[in-house]
């Protein structure tokens, strides 16, 4: 079993997210593998911006929310087929519908807790993951599209929450291994508390998803496909030589995310330390060098 988390570039638009379906495709053909994918890279933050502008009584929510929408739908109509676009175009603007009435609602009451920010930076998640799996559906690739809310339970620290790994492990161990499914499809960010409301692991948090997955599932390796080849000796936006780093343990890359190398959200480390699961960073748009 191989743990493959897809950040929020490698599911930005169609062309990416074909990419993607290559690479889970290849992944397949050697093993079974549990996919965890990002929202649509910038998603989150426009999420954000969208709930906060509703909670200060600017009316621009409305247009920022709608932009991000037709994003998504543009995004669908350029990777299925045109016979079987509907049913997913209908599943994102139901979902979009939910955003704006909850929006409408902080709007109204000019209030946005933590609680219901998560709420809506949750849609995120659920849209780029429902989205691939109509894609793979479309492609008959088999697979179990799973809410993570339902497997990874957290403390009610929402925004940044903590996972109780008892309960968690035992549900992504019985959801993963009940039927007989090669492929699983996991939003990544997202949990929820012990009475079923959603929180988020904090920004970043996809990664540690995949990790949370891969310990309880008893995978071997964990690849993180992004848009760089590996962790590097610095930020390759601010240091045009930085390099990848070939071979690197546990305790360095924990120091080195931890001082800002966002390749890897911090948390991720402990759970894979603890089963001594290999991490790989990887590039999905250059996936033949790897
Ligand atoms: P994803 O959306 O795939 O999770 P992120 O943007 O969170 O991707 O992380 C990848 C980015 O991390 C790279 O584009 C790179 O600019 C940045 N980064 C910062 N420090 C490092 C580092 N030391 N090594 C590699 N990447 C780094
Ligand atoms: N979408 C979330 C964020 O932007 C989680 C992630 O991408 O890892 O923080
Ligand atoms: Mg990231």
């Amino acid at each position: 079993m191989r743990v493959l988390k897809f950040g929020g570039t490698s599911v930005a638009n169609a062309e990416n997210m074909n990419k993607v379906v290559a690479i889970v495709k290849r992944a397949l053909s050697e093993d079974s593998a549990i996919v965890v994918v990002s929202a649509l890279g910038g998603t989150t933050d426009v999420l954000i911006d969208t709930v906060k502008s509703a909670s200060l009584r600017d009316e621009s929510f409305k247009t920022k929310l709608s932009a991000l929408e037709k994003r998504h739908l543009q995004v669908v109509k350029e990777l299925m087929p045109v016979d079987q676009q509907s049913s997913t175009l209908s599943l994102v603007k139901r979902h979009f519908n939910e955003i704006e009435n909850i929006c409408e609602g902080v709007f109204l009451l000019q209030e946005l807790s933590p609680r219901t920010l998560d709420n809506v930076v949750a849609y995120g998640e659920l849209l780029s993951s429902l989205i691939l799996s109509a894609k793979l559906t479309s492609l008959k690739m088999t697979h179990q599209w799973m809410d993570s809310r339902e497997v990874i339970t957290t403390n009610s620290n929402f925004g940044n929450a903590a996972v109780d790994f008892d309960i968690t492990n035992k549900s992504v161990k019985k959801c993963v291994t009940d039927g007989n499914k090669k492929l699983f499809l996991f939003p990544g960010f997202i949990s929820s508390d012990a009475n079923k409301v959603t929180t988020t692991l904090g920004r970043g948090g996809s990664d540690y998803t995949a990790a949370i997955i891969a310990a309880a599932t008893g995978a071997k390796v964990l690849e993180i496909w992004t848009d760089v080849s590996g962790m590097m000796t610095a930020d390759p936006r601010l240091v045009s030589n930085a390099k990848v780093i070939p071979n690197i343990s546990y305790s360095e890359a924990m120091e080195l995310s931890h001082f800002g190398a966002k390749v890897i959200y911090p948390p991720t480390i402990q759970p894979v330390m603890e089963k001594n699961i290999h991490i790989l960073v990887k590039n999905t748009f250059a996936p033949a060098d790897e």
